[in-house]
């Protein structure tokens, strides 16, 4: 087994050595202190008077999701082990002049400490707010895992970098939008926790800000719809653990609506369509009753037969789809499979590959020793609707997963045999 060492027992080295160990690293993990934790190290004094506990760092989780992703990999969930609890305020600020900001809360209770000092602010905190979205989505969704070792990276990532001012300061950034200066060292003091001076630290450390009240913005969206007497529905591609979500899985269509929806859709594409129910059904079974795959086969009757649609397999890239109003990037089912399962760990990737050999479903058991599919795994691929939970008559649980998504499911298999075999060609001697 390959060795590596890591040293540094911090929140990085720990992450950084799981992950190693996942890989099938033997690792050691390494450090100068008697305890794990770094920066979140706990200090403890004994003294005549009891036991006195410091805790040297990080009070608040700030990316829940990176914390479970670790459990998530070895089978594990981390409600099990650690619990996180909602607390406020975060933290109190305290200025020379006895004047206190409770920082944390709803977007009401921010809302409501930033007026007790400047209430025009408010407004410019909903302003740097979404600005701090926009960081978030290039500094954090996009880079966030890119490695900066090579000037070319850097250099890709510079125009969007500039354009959301990465030059200004996280200070100056506070600046900008908010007027008291209590208030923008509020909003502007956290690279300290770091190590770093808001004076000269780049504003893209600003992410933190949205990262931190990411909830916040949701009520924002929430509160602007109320004003205008306006309902939202929100649907998400998976389900996000808020508070205000309320879950409500959409199951496949059965064989007469798929056929249904795939006659209706086209005619539109060839008005004298002429095939018999029972095709229309087969078809339907065929492509699991998902929706989105009934209209993307539907697309093409303009041009192709029934059984050649039937025939062509649902993986491959194709452009059909227009006609129907269908967004460039769904009209590959393959594409949009591909988008969801970016999104996943890659060890959950693989386990879906894995589940795509049961022909008929499976129960935890079998899923557990084909594809490591533990209750995590389990869970994480149901709620990103990539398998369909179906209650047995005798009270326990199958899953199974829709004919389309196994055709992926397949081609991800053998793309990932085609690389190691690949790999392996290349370390022979
Ligand atoms: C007061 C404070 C409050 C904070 N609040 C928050 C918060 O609320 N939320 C949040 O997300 N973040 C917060 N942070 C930031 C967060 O704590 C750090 O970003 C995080 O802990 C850093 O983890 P790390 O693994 O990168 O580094 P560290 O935790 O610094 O770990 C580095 C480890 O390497 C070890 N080491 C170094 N050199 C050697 C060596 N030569 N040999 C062996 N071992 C070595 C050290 O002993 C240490 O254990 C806060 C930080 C501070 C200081």
């Amino acid at each position: 087994m390959a060795k590596a060492i890591v040293i540094g027992a911090g929140f990085g080295g720990i992450a950084s050595a799981l992950r190693l160990r996942r890989k099938g690293y033997d690792v050691t993990l390494i450090d100068k202190q008697d305890q794990l934790g770094g920066r979140a190290y706990q200090y403890r004094r004994e003294t005549p008077l009891g036991t006195f506990v410091h805790d040297a760092g990080p009070t608040v989780i700030t990316a829940k999701f990176l914390f479970d992703e670790l459990f998530t990999m070895f089978g594990k969930r981390r409600e099990d082990y650690v619990e996180f609890r909602d607390i406020y305020p975060w933290y109190r600020i305290q200025f020379a002049d006895g004047s206190t900001f409770d920082y944390g809360g709803t977007l009401e209770q921010f809302e409501a400490q930033i007026a007790k000092f400047e209430p025009r602010d408010v407004e410019g905190f909903r302003r740097y707010l979404k600005h701090s979205k926009k960081i978030f989505d290039v500094g954090f969704t996009e880079l966030g895992d890119q490695p900066f070792d090579k000037f070319t990276t850097m250099l890709k990532c510079a125009p969007a970098l500039l354009r959301l001012q990465n030059y200004k300061t996280v200070y100056g950034m506070a600046r900008k939008y908010i007027t008291s200066e209590k208030l923008r060292r509020v909003f502007s003091f956290q690279p300290l926790l770091v190590g770093g001076n808001p004076f000269n630290t780049t504003s893209i450390y600003s992410l933190i800000f949205y990262l931190v009240h990411q909830p916040l913005l949701f009520g924002l969206v929430r509160r602007l719809a109320e004003t205008a007497g306006t309902s939202l529905l929100v649907t998400s591609r998976q389900t996000l653990g808020m508070p205000e979500e309320f879950e409500f899985p959409l199951g496949p269509l059965d064989e007469s609506e798929g056929a249904a929806l795939f006659e209706d859709r086209a005619r539109r594409a060839r008005p004298e369509l002429a095939v018999s129910e029972e095709s229309l059904r087969a078809l339907s079974r065929r492509l699991g009753g998902m929706p989105l795959a009934l209209e993307l086969a539907a697309a093409r009757a303009g041009v192709q037969g029934l059984a050649q649609i039937e025939a062509a397999g649902w993986t491959a890239e194709r452009d059909f789809g227009e006609a129907l109003g269908i967004p460039k990037r769904q009209r590959s089912l393959d594409a949009v499979l591909r988008e969801s399962l970016a999104m996943l760990p890659e060890d959950v990737r693989k386990t879906f590959f894995g589940l795509g050999a049961f022909r008929n479903g499976f129960d935890a058991e079998a899923a557990l020793a084909v594809a490591d599919a533990g209750p995590a795994k389990l869970d994480t691929l149901r709620r990103w609707s990539l398998i369909l939970p179906t209650e047995d008559g005798d009270g326990s649980l199958r899953f199974r997963m829709p004919e389309p998504l196994r055709d992926v499911a397949g081609l991800g298999a053998a793309r990932i045999h085609a690389h190691y075999f690949a790999d392996l060609q290349k370390r022979k001697p």
